[in-house]
């Protein structure tokens, strides 16, 4: 872990319980995948040995909502989906946090249609937006660690004088530059 090498032979730390808390809570978030469609592909990609969402003690993908403390939304939520989300959300346990990735769970996307929720926010309360169609996986570990900045600060999320949850309401921007395509191509090193 490197700590061998930063605390001397024999040496102590010090720090305060709340810290120790809140650094136990930000490196041990379990997801609960809300993924209906296209989006969840690249939520996948973040489990991959590329992006790799191990770092962030986060490869415990949980399927079941008791068990997990990070939901994310991926994909578009059509209105009969929703009470299923709705109980979702309602089961997990809390301190909870919620991301909406992509724009379809956010805005609806291009299925602007009566059978489509036109964002998610509307019904639960989400602490990151993530843009874009479909936002590349590093978006999504950016707003991983918007959360996880959070808890180290906060270590709860907010709630109103009325006890009511009160959203992050963070929005990614996207970091990634695409490079041309199609790359050049080498075969056998010529
Ligand atoms: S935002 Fe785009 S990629 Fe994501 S679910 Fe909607 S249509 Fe699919």
């Amino acid at each position: 872990m490197g700590l061998e090498a930063a605390i001397p032979v024999d040496g102590y730390l010090t720090t305060n319980l709340q810290r120790v808390i809140n650094w136990a809570r930000r490196s041990s978030l379990w997801p609960m995948p809300f993924a209906t469609a296209c989006c969840g592909i690249e939520l996948m990609a973040v489990a991959s040995s590329r992006y790799d969402v191990a770092r962030f003690g986060m490869e415990r993908m949980s399927f079941s909502p008791r068990q997990a403390d990070l939901l994310i939304v991926a994909g578009r939520i059509a209105v009969k989906m929703l009470p299923v989300l709705q109980r979702i959300y309602l089961q997990m346990t809390e301190p909870k946090w919620v991301i909406s990735m992509g724009a379809c769970a956010s805005t609806g996307g291009v299925f602007d249609t009566y059978a489509v929720v036109q964002g998610c926010d509307q019904f639960i309360p989400v602490d990151v937006y993530i843009p874009g169609c479909p936002p590349r996986p590093e978006q999504l570990l950016e707003g991983i660690m918007a959360i996880q900045r959070h808890i180290d600060n906060e270590g709860i999320p907010p709630t109103g004088p009325n006890g009511r949850r009160v959203p992050l309401g963070i929005v990614v921007e996207p970091t990634h530059s695409v490079r041309p395509q199609p790359v050049g191509l080498t075969v056998g090193g010529a």
